[in-house]
């Protein structure tokens, strides 16, 4: 089907919310934009290659259960494939297409020289033990061992998944080819071949490029209020460190149950504490519960975006109050909501460019693995600050060069770079 074709056929709703249809028209238009070889533009709204897996687990109660397993590689033109594992009750073959698409825009953007995949379990790591973590996270290897590795496609954290589980897959990777290889995975814990600052480093640079954002927009941070989508790992540290870096206030803060506010200022590490201890935000002392749909619509400067796809669409959008939207998320942005957020005059940074710091600290732990050189905090916090600062700068030319909103400019600078090197390469 043409381009033309496509943008008459009628979208109902779940297909209009379907992450992967969402990733491929926004590569579409990008691609009409840059009058893309039609034969380079099939290669890219398609994963090149995707594996579907079912894995069985021993229970802890003896039983057997089977998990359905999925590792996508969007491309690998610029290098091998790069990008997180999600564990999630909700995960679809389809998100995880969207999600590897995106991190080939992701890592193609920040200049890395490696490609697009993702992997994700359908599973609900709440209602499991560590032991049936651990023998899961060791039966996803154990059937794909052979299409990772370093040179191949190495695995992260994402949702729902932390270095633990990251842990567990170098080991069983390990023990399979019988040599250690660290190099297999990131986000590992720094004992075992991971990166200093890689913790928090998909937060550090949203906030790096937020600091560059509203330098830019003559915002002044000091005192802004913000709302926080979302308290796992990519919320919690966006918000710790706008307060440190930035000397933003938190004014709310959402998850998975449900919202809290409090106009004059949450201490994200305390509210941190509270929830590892109570499961929940919500019935953080001194606070008012608000519906997580009433946080978008806060009168605030900032919003954060740090949950799941699909949190902003054209429901919403007109409501927002917040003059820049970091997307510490990816894919919280419909298309349709993004047309509007413009003309509105939102300054929206999008995700690829927003949560690209975990990535590229990601890169970094590949580096010192390779070399067995490991480098201090300050180093990385240095690097990534450049990479992310360079990346911003060159996204912001583009949209004021093109007139373009900032998604459409970092994907004309992303999709250019893969479309260059299929033809370099020859793959057309
Ligand atoms: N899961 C993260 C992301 O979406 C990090 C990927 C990685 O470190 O490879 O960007």
């Amino acid at each position: 089907m043409d381009v033309k074709e496509m943008k008459s056929q009628p979208l109902d709703l779940l297909e209009q919310q379907n992450p992967f249809t969402i990733a491929q028209k926004q590569c579409d238009k990008c691609a009409l934009y840059l009058e893309l070889d039609p034969g380079i533009h099939q290669i890219l709204r398609v994963p090149r290659r995707e594996i579907h897996i079912n894995i069985p687990v021993r229970m802890d109660d003896g039983s057997t259960k089977v998990f359905q397993g999925f590792r996508v590689i969007h491309n690998d033109v610029l290098g091998p494939a790069k990008g997180g594992i999600r564990f999630h009750p909700h995960e679809t073959i389809d998100t995880v297409r969207a999600l590897a698409a995106w991190m080939t825009w992701k890592c193609s953007l920040l200049n890395l020289p490696l490609g697009g995949g993702k992997g994700g379990v359908v599973c609900n790591p709440k209602e499991m033990s560590q032991g049936e973590l651990e023998r899961l996270s060791r039966g996803y290897v154990a059937q794909l061992w052979e299409f990772i590795g370093p040179e191949k496609d190495i695995p992260a954290p994402d949702v729902y998944t932390n270095p633990q589980v990251m842990a567990w897959m170098m080991d069983e990777y390990s023990k399979i080819v019988g040599r250690n290889q660290f190099g297999v995975i990131t986000g590992k814990p720094p004992l075992i071949g991971g990166s200093l600052g890689r913790g928090d480093a998909t937060a550090r640079g949203g906030i790096f490029v937020l600091r560059e954002a509203a330098g830019i927009r003559g915002m002044n941070l000091q005192g802004a209020t913000v709302a926080v989508q979302g308290y796992g790992n990519a919320g919690y540290h966006a918000a710790q460190l706008a307060v440190e870096l930035l000397g933003c206030k938190i004014v709310a803060i959402s998850d998975s149950s449900g919202a809290i506010l409090n106009a004059r200022g949450l201490d994200p590490q305390k509210v941190h504490a509270y929830k590892a201890k109570n499961g929940s935000v919500v019935g953080y002392p001194g606070t008012q519960s608000i519906s997580s749909d009433a946080l978008f619509e806060l009168d605030v400067d900032v919003l954060f975006p740090c949950a799941l796809e699909n949190a902003i669409t054209e429901k919403n959008a007109p409501s927002i109050k917040a003059s820049i939207i970091a997307e510490f998320s990816n894919g919280p942005t419909t298309p349709e909501a993004d047309e509007i957020l413009y003309e509105r005059g939102v300054h929206v940074l999008p995700d690829f460019l927003c949560n690209a710091g975990g990535v590229t600290v990601s890169y970094f732990e590949m580096v010192q693995n390779y070399n067995l050189l490991y480098w201090e905090e300050e180093e990385i916090h240095a690097r990534l600050d450049r990479k992310m600062t360079k990346a911003y700068d060159t996204v912001l030319d583009v949209s004021l060069k093109y007139q373009v909103n900032m998604r459409r400019a970092a994907y004309i600078v992303a999709l250019k770079r893969v479309a260059d090197a299929v033809k370099l390469r020859g793959w057309v």
